[in-house]
């Protein structure tokens, strides 16, 4: 170690750094857990926002005795390694990563698995990931089948190679809800049985931590496009997983350290930075969709409503089983009466809520899946995915309810004339 003082005392400071978190098992609830995990006061400065650390290297003493804990920035770096102690607190895990994408997510997943493994998935799961199963996956030897229903059809569709069972729920952009505790019960049994260990990952993008956390229900991983409600401010795309297994920790990180998928400084600090607000954001935009899907509901322009927080929604008792409070989330999706053109008219009609992909920001978004996001689904597999032409996905913001309540009942009014 290095004689000099000063040396000593960045090391030690370092450290503390790196150490001044918020115990994860103690009992605060989910807000003060989003302000205060992986937020320590900065001990050189005292400033009470992390510094962004921006170097990509750092220094050693002696020939692979780094000074701290940071050797290189692809490997660890401090705004990353905060981001992940506050992800990790809030879905109720040991670790998290913390990746460049959500699409990274998924592949350092797949990556993760040997050549001839079988994969299981949802029907209905975001269309980068079925893109990513059938023509990235299946091009390493991966092979996925898709049912429509896991709890339902999982058993008939595992085999002895079968890896890992691939999750989304609510589904997009019909939000159907799956009882993952259901699905998690049938792998274990399998497992038991066959002597396997199938891993069961699910997707919390459409929720975020503040409504489910899977690990709860027995998911062995959880993953989130960043992208969506965790930053929920529609600039950084980024992704993370989260798990309590040493074992698939060490195996993926180990892998993101080889593959480079990693998140820049910046992003990782705006996306803890957004996280923070999750529970207000959340719990702000269920309550307008809540109020929005019951006007929608009521409302003779409107064929169907597809929202976990209705009474009528198929899947209704395990959303109250599953989901914080029973909260629906920010994402609507209904049908119009009068096709795909009144679907056009409707969504290039609404003031407030932005024709534009994407979701779980602080603006509410509109689009039409069909010609959007799930254009690339051929019609007959999207229809019998109940995505038909006239389907309305809708992702509330967080503006006024009253308001954005009011800019659905113009442009109802407008296209039904
Ligand atoms: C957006 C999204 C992804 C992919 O995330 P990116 O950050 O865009 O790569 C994965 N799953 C779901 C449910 C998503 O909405």
């Amino acid at each position: 170690m290095p004689t000099d003082p000063s040396f000593a005392s960045f090391h030690s400071n370092f450290f503390s750094y790196n150490t001044m978190t918020v115990d994860k098992t103690n009992n605060y609830g989910f807000g003060t857990h989003a302000i205060h995990a992986g937020a320590p006061i900065d001990p050189t400065t005292g400033a009470v926002i992390e510094p962004i650390s921006l170097s990509t290297t750092f220094a050693q003493s002696e020939p692979s005795k780094p000074l701290g804990i940071y050797e290189y920035s692809r490997s660890a770096n401090p705004n990353r390694d905060n981001f992940e102690l506050a992800v990790a607190t809030l879905e109720k895990a040991r670790y998290a990563l913390a990746l460049s994408s959500g699409s990274a997510t998924t592949a350092l997943i797949v990556q993760s698995l040997k050549i001839g493994s079988h994969i299981v998935s949802g029907g209905d799961v975001y269309g980068g990931t079925h893109r990513y199963f059938t023509q990235v996956g299946n091009t390493h030897g991966v092979e996925t089948t898709f049912v429509k229903d896991l709890a339902q059809d999982l058993e008939g569709a595992l085999r002895p190679e079968t890896a890992l069972v691939w999750l989304e729920t609510p589904s997009n952009p019909t939000l159907s809800v799956t009882d993952i505790s259901r699905v998690a019960e049938i792998i274990k049994q399998w497992n038991e049985k066959n002597g396997s260990s199938v891993i069961l990952a699910v997707d919390n993008t459409f929720l975020s931590p503040y409504i489910l956390n899977p690990l709860s229900h027995g998911a062995d991983v959880v993953v989130h496009s960043i992208t969506k409600y965790i930053n929920g401010h529609s600039d950084v795309v980024g992704g993370v997983l989260a798990t309590n297994s040493d074992e698939l920790h060490d195996r993926f990180r180990f892998l993101q350290n080889a593959i480079g998928s990693v998140p820049a400084p910046f992003d990782s600090w705006l996306a803890h930075r957004g996280l923070k607000t999750l529970h207000l954001r959340v719990r702000q935009a269920s309550t307008s969709a809540q109020k929005i899907a019951e006007y929608l509901s009521q409302h003779e322009a409107v064929l169907a409503v597809n929202y976990p927080g209705l009474k009528s929604h198929a899947n209704h008792a395990v959303v109250v089983k599953q989901h914080r409070d029973g909260l629906g989330g920010g994402m609507i999706s209904f049908r119009i009466k009068g096709g795909a053109a009144a679907a056009s008219a409707f969504t290039s009609t609404t003031k407030l809520f932005t024709l534009a992909e994407s979701l779980g920001g602080i603006e509410s978004l509109i689009e039409v899946p069909a010609v959007m996001t799930h254009g690339g689904i051929p019609k007959a597999e999207r229809e019998s995915n109940g995505v038909y032409d006239d389907l309305i996905r809708v992702s509330v913001g967080i503006e006024e309810t009253e308001d954005l309540l009011e800019d659905i009942k113009e442009a109802l009014e407008k296209v039904a004339n």
